[in-house]
């Protein structure tokens, strides 16, 4: 029975999704749930992408158990931030989403990035309705992260190894962590990138404009 309750609960979820995804291809958005752990860079690199989008306008709903500090970061640069505060939720749901989009001018905006509350485990496992998953792993968490957390990268649609700037003082294989993503999802390509340097950050501007575009058809 535990798990009928919890299967009928993703269900749900997954219908929000659907209609979350509904609103945003019909208002010309497109979607992006940026996941990791916490600490890996999320808001950093949002605060380097957002302004080198422009003139396309970029949207932000930013998952937080407390505090505004991270919508506060984005505020200037964002053509409109909203944090949701999860409470003790370690995830966003669909639902808490479909909120946030109640609270944005969807028709103003190009690009929406959810920052899905700092978790390797759960939040892979809820669709709030974006068009591409984006998984970050950060230099600094160790090179032995893709196998501990498999499904987080399994259904990644690309992998941002950031801090990458941090690489050699601390002697890390990238190596590993290109040999893991291997066995669990070979299909995601991996952008090395630093949002202090700016290494990368062209590659992953030109993923982001491809995937609008791949996307547009419907978007
Ligand atoms: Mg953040
Ligand atoms: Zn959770």
């Amino acid at each position: 029975m535990k798990i009928n309750v919890v299967e009928s609960v993703l269900k749900a979820n997954d219908a929000v999704a659907r209609e979350n995804r509904r609103r945003m291809e019909s208002a010309g958005v497109l979607a992006l749930n940026l996941m990791s752990a916490p600490g890996s860079g999320k808001t950093a690199l949002l605060e380097k992408t957002i302004p080198a989008l422009a003139p396309q306008r970029s949207a932000v709903l930013v998952g937080d158990l407390q505090t505004t500090r991270d919508a506060e970061r984005l505020s200037g640069l964002a053509a409109e931030v909203t944090q949701i505060n999860t409470g003790r939720g370690c995830h966003l749901s669909a639902t808490e989403v479909s909120d946030g989009l109640d609270s944005l001018r969807l028709e103003h905006i190009d690009f929406l990035f959810i920052e899905n509350v700092g978790n390797m485990v759960c939040p892979a496992a809820h669709d709030l309705g974006e068009h591409r998953r984006v998984v970050l792993l950060s230099v600094a968490e160790g090179d032995d992260k893709v196998a501990k957390y498999p499904t987080l990268f399994r259904p990644a649609d690309v992998v941002l190894l950031t801090k990458i700037d941090l690489a050699e003082v601390l002697g890390y294989s990238t190596r590993r962590v290109y040999d893991d993503l291997a066995q669990v999802n070979s299909r995601a390509p991996v952008i090395e990138l630093s949002a202090r340097s700016g290494e990368g950050l062209e590659a992953w501007l030109a993923w982001l404009r491809e995937q609008r575009q791949a996307v547009g058809k419907t978007v």
